[in-house]
């Protein structure tokens, strides 16, 4: 008798530095492979107007932060820009074990973390097409004090760097449907 043929679970992570497009660029891939979700992590960062608790982020208390992270219940955490984040491990065990894919849009120290833990994750850090398209992209998000939008663009530069000696994929956000494109056609070949 012919086996059925069962995916493997996979874990995409997908980094780059704040203002890149990386949002708009997981949502539009989980549109187009059905068996794809988004992990929602936790955070400490207060949360903006436009943002809902439980889509954009889990929003904590440092407290309950630190009681996730003593009760082994984060994958992997950070701090990034003063602000503690995490991976709820929860979600990502049940979408690995029904053989689906998980994207975790991760800054790249929670990126290192995961992939001591998971070989196979495959690792995509989305560049923006210049620094000044970054700066004013960080800047137009209206999120930011001034002071933020300047730990940010420096932060961001960081990250670029390290990233180019440590990501599989490198992918330009210049054209926001070409890079998404380019992002399902790195997780299809991968799970091919
Ligand atoms: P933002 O505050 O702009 O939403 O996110 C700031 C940074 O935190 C981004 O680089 C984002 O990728 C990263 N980040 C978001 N969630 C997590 C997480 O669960 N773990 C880690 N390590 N970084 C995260």
């Amino acid at each position: 008798m012919k086996k059925a043929k069962v995916n493997k679970g996979q874990i995409v992570i997908v980094s780059g530095p704040s203002g890149a497009g990386k949002s708009t660029i997981c949502q539009r891939v989980v549109e187009m492979l059905d068996e794809a979700c988004l992990s929602v992590s936790v955070t400490t960062r207060p949360k903006s107007k436009t943002e809902k608790d439980g889509i954009d982020y889990w929003f904590i208390s440092k407290k309950e932060f630190q009681d996730r992270i003593d009760k082994g219940l984060l994958l992997e955490y950070a701090n990034v820009f003063g602000n503690m984040y995490g991976t709820p491990k929860d979600k990502v065990d049940e979408i690995l074990k029904a053989g689906k894919i998980i994207i975790l849009e991760i800054d790249v120290q929670g990126a290192r973390q995961v992939k001591a833990v998971y070989p196979d994750a495959i690792m995509i850090f989305i560049l923006p097409p210049s620094e000044k398209v970054l700066a004013e992209r960080i800047a137009n998000r209206g999120r930011d004090s001034s002071d933020s939008v300047e730990l940010r663009l420096d932060g961001a530069n960081a990250e670029i760097a390290a990233a180019r000696q440590y990501y599989e994929h490198m992918v330009v956000n210049e054209d926001l449907q070409q890079a998404v494109n380019t992002c399902v056609q790195i997780i299809r070949q991968a799970r091919a």
